[in-house]
Order: structure tokens, then sequence, then C-alpha cells
């Protein structure tokens, strides 16, 4: 399988190639040229499989230059139990009114973020290896909060490379900061930024096409790479756990071998809504994906409003930080797909969202993409009532993201009348937002506990999960905050890692 730029698609890479440089050196985002399908075999071994084994088959049809057994065993020890809980590693709870929660959070820093960031380690250091590559990979990572703990994780003391994070340092829940700012690890270092998630992004896509940055980093023996799902090694582990979620539902009853569900995702930056549009292209039988965003709802405005994308708007942070975002970095691949790998129109319309913050996608573009997804959004007050609803009416906690997702599906449901059973992308612990999830419930919040995590368990007798439990006594490591203006200079600190 081959790969190209979003932007220019006449220079083919390996997928290692794609996944150590993480960005093309055009802007553009790496690309498979098609899109492998799932055989009625692969659907039979898929089915008896655990959830490491469909982790590897399902990323062997994209990682062609990786082996089987690579593959198996990068999966064997992504997805370890003594790290995923022992439990399923992406279980699916089945709710009513057509709701399947596809629990995506039980990893070490409890977000989705975990499914892929668990794997990429082992995908980026092969790649090195296979590219040819000796100089020292450093990870630049702009977070909204869960991506830079997970990559932090992930990362950390992972040999060959050095990773760096930038946080808006409003912008991220307390527990979020927490858990960066006590992150082990020799070869990581943590910067807060004054400036919203979109200012520490466009920064960080900066860096990587700064040359000269480049050219001094190379000089010191190093390389930049990328954790964002901007990264195609980000983006192909994220496939795998939708068609296990549907194995899962055909095992369990919820639905026939070749019947089509909904999908539902709570929407940033626009990568794992994209993993589930990848999968219904390799066959998963899906009717709409449905597109779920917060007040931040530049995407829902996109599927509206014929296909304009227009950034220009106020900015809102909400009690759903990870979705607070107004460049939706992987729509560029969905604008790529739908064109049938249109690198010029995908090219310019990306000239013109740097340029003026906005584009319009052209009709038979647009008509493509509303044929698949549908949208819609909600603000923290729904989103509060929704969790609490849900916990009231079905005993099911969820956080602030995943209830974003359940009130657009409910509302979609209502306005459509469509039956069809749906995954809901369940995308963070609700401990993982405790502050949020107390309020929502009604209860009171402690004074003096950062944490919270022993007031939500009092409030619902639900246990904390460890990894968020042991951060308790944890001293922080990171205080540095600077202004987005100087964060090219902050690329210096890589040398003393
Ligand atoms: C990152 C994140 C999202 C958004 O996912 P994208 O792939 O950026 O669209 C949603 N919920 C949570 C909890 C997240 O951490």
């Amino acid at each position: 399988m081959e790969y190209v730029s979003t932007r220019d698609k006449s220079r083919k890479v390996s997928a290692a190639y794609a996944i150590a440089n993480g960005i093309a050196p055009d802007g553009g985002l790496y690309c498979p040229t098609e899109f492998p399908t799932l055989t009625a075999e692969d659907w039979h071994a898929l089915a008896n499989l655990d959830y490491k084994g469909r982790s590897a088959r399902i990323l062997g049809k994209f990682l062609t230059d990786f082996s089987g057994e690579e593959l198996a065993q990068y999966a064997a020890k992504a997805y370890a139990d003594e790290k995923f809980g022992g439990k399923d590693t992406a279980p699916v709870v089945s709710l009513g009114e057509g709701k399947h929660m596809l629990e995506l959070w039980h990893g070490p820093t409890c977000a989705f973020k975990d499914m892929a960031l668990q794997m990429l380690p082992h995908l980026l250091t092969a790649s090195l290896r296979k590219t040819g590559e000796t100089r020292t990979a450093c990870i630049l990572v702009a977070t909204s909060g869960d991506t830079g703990k997970a990559a932090l994780d992930g990362f950390h003391d992972v040999e060959g490379t050095k990773i760096m994070v930038y946080y808006p340092v409003d912008g991220v829940s307390p527990m979020q900061k927490l858990q960066m700012v006590t992150q082990e690890g020799a070869n990581v270092e943590v910067v807060a930024i004054h400036g919203n998630f979109d200012d520490a992004q466009s920064a960080v896509k900066r860096i990587f096409t700064d040359e000269e940055t480049r050219a001094k980093l190379d000089r010191d023996g190093m390389m930049l790479s990328s954790a964002n799902s901007i990264n195609w090694g980000r983006l192909a582990p994220q496939i795998a756990y939708y068609v296990s979620a549907y194995c899962d539902m055909v095992k369990s009853g919820a639905v026939k071998m070749g019947e089509k569900i909904n999908i539902c995702v709570p929407t940033g930056n626009f990568g794992n809504i994209l993993a589930a549009y990848i999968a219904g292209r390799m066959g998963l039988p899906v009717n709409k994906f449905i597109c779920a965003s917060n007040r931040n709802n530049v995407l829902t405005d996109f599927f509206k409003k014929d296909g304009v994308y227009d950034k220009n708007r106020a900015f809102y942070t909400t009690t759903s930080p990870s979705m607070d975002i107004l460049i939706s970095s992987n729509l560029e691949r969905l604008l790529f797909f739908a064109s049938d790998f249109d690198d010029k129109l995908v090219g310019d319309l990306m000239q013109r969202l740097t340029k003026d913050g906005k584009y319009q996608a052209p009709a038979s573009v647009f008509e493509t993409i509303a044929a698949d997804f549908d949208a819609g959004c909600c603000d923290d007050e729904q989103a509060a009532q929704t969790i609490r609803a849900l916990w009231e009416n079905e005993h099911y906690l969820c956080d602030t993201h995943t209830a974003v997702a359940v009130r657009v599906y409910e509302d979609y449901r209502a306005r459509t009348g469509d039956q069809t059973p749906t995954v809901i992308a369940s995308t963070a612990s609700p401990f993982k937002f405790c502050r949020s999830v107390i309020e929502a419930l009604g209860g009171t919040l402690e004074k003096d506990d950062v944490t919270q995590l022993d007031v939500l368990t009092k409030l619902t007798g639900v246990p904390a999960p460890a990894p968020l439990a042991a951060l308790a006594g944890k001293q922080p490591r990171f205080d540095r905050v600077v202004d987005k203006s100087e964060i090219l200079q902050t690329v210096e600190l890589l040398k003393d890692l």
C-alpha cells in the first residue's frame, strides 16, 4: 500500500515513511491511495479474535511494509491486559433506544487517545528503523488535554525518541493538567502556552515546515515527528475498534451480520470519526456517521451549510475541552477521499483556509460527503442534562464529551426517526472530567480536593480508575508557561533532554 500527501499525490511513500515523518513537506496529510476491503474471510477471522488480534489484522491491511508477526507483537504490548485493566480493551455497553456505548477509555490515561498512542511508539520506532533513520525522533504534540498525556505515557523513555507537549494554559481540566505535569521519564518536556488549542496546533505545524528549525535540529542529530492525528500512525490504529465493536454487536445479537449501524462520535480534530469513515470504506456496514460538536460547532455548520467551512468565529472554552477546536485537521483527509483523491482541489482549499480562514467545498464533493454524514451540536447545559438523565434513567455514568455525542444522537433520532442501532464513541472516563460530571449530577465539589475523585465515587458508588487515583501523591515536574509567539524558541529545550 502506498501513501501520498493530500496536497500532492505525485510523490508516493511507504507507510513507514509516512509514520516516521508525520506530516508531508507540503503541509498535507499522508493518506493511502486506496481502501483495502474486508472480505468474508476477514470477518470470519475477526469475529473469533480478541482485540489484539483484530487490531493487528486491520493494521496489516494498511501497513503492508510491516509483517503480521511484527504487528501482532506490537498489539500484544500496546493492549496488554495490565494496561487496559484486564477487561475487554474496547467493550460495547448497550443501553436503551439504540445506544451502544463503545468505551474507548480503559487504557492508562483514561481517554480514547490511548487506543492509538499505546500503539504509535511501536509503529514509530519500527518505522524509523525501516526507513534507515538514525536521528532521534522528536515528537511535538499540540494538545487540548487528552492527547498530551496519552502521548507522554506512550513515549516516555522510549529509546530513540524525545517528546514535547504544548497545552493551552487555561484550556485543560485540572485533572488533565495534573496528569501531564506529573509525567515521569527522562525524554519528556511539557510546556503551557498562552493561547488556545488552535494556536498550539498552528504553531506546531509551523515548526514542522520551518526549514531553519529543521536544519538546526538535523545538525544536532534530531528530526521532527508528530503524535497528533495528522500522523497516519495515530489514525490507523483507531480503525480497528469500530470493526471490533461491530463484531461484538453481531456476537451479542444487537445486529445481524451485514446489518447497518450508525456511528456517532464526539468530534474535535475529526480524527476519530474519520477512522470510522475509513472502516466504512473498507466495508463496515454504516448508514450514517454522525458528527457531534460542542458549542464550537464549526463542523456542524460545515455539514449543515453546504460545505462552507468558516473558522472566523468566536472560540469558546467548554466543559468538553478536547473538542474545543476550530480547525479540524482531519477534515482535509475527508475532502481528499470524497473528491476521489483530488490533491489540487485539497491544496487549493487548504490554502484558502490559511489565507481567509474559510473555504467552500465544491457541490459535487459536498454531495458525496452529505450522503454519508449527519451532524449536530449541543452546549454545556445540554451536555450536563444528558449526563444527569443517563445516570438517573439508565444508571450509566458518562463524561462530558461522550454526553455531547449522546445528546446529538438523541436529537438526530428524534429529528429523523432513524432507528438504526448506533455505536456512540465513549471517549473518556467520567472521572477525567470529575468537576463537570459532579456538577451535572447536582453534587457539591470539595474545596481542597484537586481531583474530586472521591466526591464522584461517593455520589455514584462507581470506583475511580486506578491510574487517576494514583495521581494523588505525585509531584509536578513542569511549570513553564510561554507566549504563543515564543513557541519556536522552545524547540531549543529538546537538545537538553
Ligand atoms: C480528543 C478527544 C475527542 C475528539 O477526538 P478527535 O479525534 O480530535 O475528533 C473527543 N473526546 C475526547 C475525550 C478526546 O480526548
